[in-house]
């Protein structure tokens, strides 16, 4: 292994794994693969690669936990799952350093945004395994909601930790074993996370990790008799093949896919509040963020100061070194990020496109890392590619819209419904715009992201929601009794 000089110290022994976590005890896989750093491209660490047999091994272990954890009481559960809270806080720097180190995330970021966030939600979910109601009445019926069995979770490299803490917790909240498989770029801290569970005490088979390409342990575990629910955050690509898979079996799939979420500005908003709230969430964690603003709509008469109010808050932000406290955007993850978001910025550019800030080419001085400079893009028709396609990377396309009503039906002209904002004057106004979108979430005015809320997307933005108590709904299934 290469160790650079800004490699963090954490960056020992627990970054150098072979194993796959299964029924309790670490197995040590036939294969391993290389963990590189986006920022420096040095391997940082290296990740066990598991085989079918291992999911085979996983599942099981995972069945033979099920009735025991399930029939745990939720206190009980809510106690071991504040055990693995502390167990996370402990191991907070090394989580922090390992997402700088895989994700390429500035360290703010990463902080705040990766980690700080996600034992956030997973001590929510240890609060909600005690306050859930598990049982109500209607009529003369007695509703029951009981562990819907054994998850596979299948997690994205944009936010490794977040996303498997919205998928573990709300599982293991609910009497779920989850058997695990990362992303191949982003493995450590879901290492992290296992070693937690381990210390925190989880019984043998309720947490377990099997790493490994997509196209095996992926399918493996989405092919498995033994999952009762996958739960799968990534492309929309794959989310349809597992969606698919999944449908054979009666399986079913909780699907976080992509976004192409608007920010709409309406005409009495103040642009100067909300033209750089609207690009920093466009561009944070380099873009790529599945709920990230990367259209942004603006009435037709300001459009050109709202350009030059984008390409001023893109100035303001810093591009580099994602262990530099005052980064504000790291890397992307990969070359082939790099390779497809540049190309997608040059096919619009052949097309037309305006580059108002940014473009492909590689930001001086920054030619090591998988580096690409935040771009915004205007004067593009509405059905353009650039326009309606994910680009999941420092890109946000503005479109001018003439008045609410035009802005909503831009607004929803799209394949996806993550997320979006509105931003106006008048905050009614707003909601009634808002409540328009066909989308899982909006955010009114800078309204603050709520970890209890319901995230998850309409159309080919996914299927379900995660977080909160409607995220734990997710993982049950309900028995009614009638006397
Ligand atoms: P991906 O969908 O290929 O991978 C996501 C996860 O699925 C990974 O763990 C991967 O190993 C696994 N996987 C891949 N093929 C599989 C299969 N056939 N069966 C089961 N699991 C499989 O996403 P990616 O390659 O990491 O990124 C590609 C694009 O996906 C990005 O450019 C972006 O548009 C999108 N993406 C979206 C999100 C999101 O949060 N919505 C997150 C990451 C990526």
């Amino acid at each position: 292994m290469t160790l650079i000089e800004s490699t963090p110290a954490h960056a020992g022994a627990s970054w150098q794994r072979d194993s796959a976590l299964i029924a309790g005890v670490w197995q040590r896989c036939a294969q391993t693969s290389p963990v590189f750093d986006p920022a420096t491209l040095a391997q940082v660490g290296t990740s066990g690669s598991a085989t079918a047999a291992d999911v085979d091994a996983a599942v099981a272990g995972a069945r033979a936990a099920l009735p025991g954890w399930s029939q745990t009481a939720p206190a009980e559960r809510a106690d071991l799952l504040d055990a693995l809270v502390e167990q996370l806080r402990e191991r907070r720097d090394e989580l922090v350093d390992a997402i700088v180190a895989e994700v390429g995330a500035p360290i703010a970021v990463a902080r705040e945004v990766h980690v700080d966030l996600a034992i956030t939600i997973m001590a929510d979910f240890a609060e909600l395994a005690r306050t859930f109601t598990w049982r109500t009445q209607l009529g003369n019926s007695t509703l029951l909601r009981r562990a819907a069995g054994v998850v596979g979770a299948i997690t994205p490299w944009n936010y490794p930790l977040y996303q498997l803490v919205a998928k573990a917790g709300a599982a293991l909240a609910a009497g779920c074993p989850i058997v695990v498989k990362p992303a191949e770029l982003t493995p450590l801290s879901t290492y992290l996370f296992a070693d937690a569970t381990v210390a925190a005490g989880l019984p043998a088979g309720v947490f377990s990790l099997v790493p490994g390409p997509g196209r095996v342990i992926g399918s493996a575990l989405t092919e498995h008799p033994g999952v009762d629910v996958i739960s799968f955050t990534g492309s929309t690509g794959v989310g349809k093949t597992i969606a698919t898979v999944a449908a054979q079996n009666i399986k079913r799939a909780c699907l976080e896919l992509g976004g192409k979420s608007a920010s709409v500005v309406l005409d009495d908003a103040d642009l100067a509040e909300a033209i750089p709230a609207s690009v920093a969430a466009g561009l944070l964690n380099s873009g790529q963020t599945c709920s990230a603003w990367s259209r942004l709509l603006v009435p037709r008469a300001r459009y050109e100061d709202a350009l030059t109010l984008a390409a001023d808050a893109v100035a303001a932000l810093k591009l580099g070194d994602p262990r530099d406290e005052d980064t504000d955007l790291g890397p992307v993850v990969s070359a082939d990020q790099k390779n497809s978001i540049v190309t997608m910025i040059d096919e619009a550019v052949a097309r037309g496109a305006r580059v108002v800030c940014g473009g492909s080419q590689t930001p001086e001085g920054l030619e090591t890392g998988h580096y690409v400079a935040p771009t915004i893009l205007a004067d593009l028709p509405a059905d353009d590619p650039a326009v309606l396609e994910e680009i999941f990377g420092p890109v946000i396309v503005v479109l001018p819209h003439d008045g609410d009503d035009d802005a909503v039906a831009l607004a929803n002209h799209s394949e996806y419904g993550l997320a979006g904002a509105v931003w106006s004057g008048d905050t009614d106004r707003a909601i009634a715009v808002a409540s328009r979108l066909d989308t899982g979430q909006v955010d009114v005015n800078g309204g603050e992201f709520n970890p209890r809320a319901p995230f998850g997307g309409w159309k080919s933005s996914g299927l379900g929601r995660e977080l909160g108590p409607v995220g734990l709904e997710e993982f049950t299934e309900i028995t009614s009794i009638q006397l």
